[in-house]
């Protein structure tokens, strides 16, 4: 995983910031999508490492739920819901 996310695609301003990427990691991990803890079986993208970009989003309908990261600028700047 290390060697992907030194690629250009993985370059630092198209990364969301760790926090942001914990609380996808964190969303993910209860969702029944997940198998394996890894692989999303709605996209079959590895979490992990798609967690890390500014532009994806959660597959599901409605927003998916990234989407509880609202504020999802077309830059990819994204704010977070206070709860
Ligand atoms: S990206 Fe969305 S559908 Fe896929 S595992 Fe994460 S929360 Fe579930």
């Amino acid at each position: 995983m290390q060697r992907i996310l030194r690629t250009s695609a993985f370059a630092p301003e198209r990364r969301v910031d760790a926090q942001q990427y914990q609380e996808r990691l964190q969303l993910c991990s209860t969702c029944p999508k997940l198998s394996d803890g890894v692989t999303c079986t709605a996209c079959g993208c590895i979490i992990p490492v798609v967690a890390w970009l500014k532009e994806r989003a959660c597959p599901l309908p409605g927003g998916g739920r990234w989407g509880k990261l609202i504020g999802q600028a077309p830059g990819g700047s994204v704010a977070t819901v206070a709860e």
